[in-house]
Formats: structure tokens, C-alpha cells, sequence
């Protein structure tokens, strides 16, 4: 094989790689925001903390000084 030939295989399964790690890569970012979705996200009026819950939940109590916040609509 000519060294141009063995550049271009090198390219083509550079590439190759590349658009599987940024394919792999969406997949996981959807599956992420799909668990976020999920989730309910609060944040606490006295300490001024963000923390997750079940979506079913309409309110929970502060993980850090236990004050009860109503969840965030975004
Ligand atoms: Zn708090």
C-alpha cells in the first residue's frame, strides 16, 4: 500500500470514529435531559440552593436547612 493510500484509510476511520463518538455522545446527552425531565428541580428561598426531586412531588423540603420550597416551572 502507497503511504497516500495509508493516510487516507487512516482519515477515513479517524472520521469514522469521530461520528461515532459524536453520535454516542447525543445519545447520552438526550438520555441525561430525558432522567432531568424526570426530575423536579427546587431551590431554596432561605439558602439559597438548587436540588432535585421526584416530578411527582409538588413540594420538598431543603436538603441543607430543611425549609419546604414549592418546585420550579420552567
Ligand atoms: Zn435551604
Amino acid at each position: 500500500m502507497t503511504i497516500g493510500g495509508y493516510f487516507a484509510v487512516v482519515v477515513s476511520v479517524a472520521l469514522l470514529i469521530c461520528g461515532a463518538a459524536a453520535f454516542v455522545n447525543s445519545r447520552r446527552q438526550t438520555r441525561d435531559y430525558e432522567k432531568l425531565a424526570r426530575t423536579s428541580t427546587f431551590h431554596c428561598m432561605r439558602c439559597d440552593s438548587v436540588y432535585t426531586a421526584s416530578s411527582k412531588v409538588q413540594s420538598q423540603a431543603c436538603p441543607k436547612c430543611g425549609y419546604k420550597n414549592s418546585r420550579l416551572r420552567f
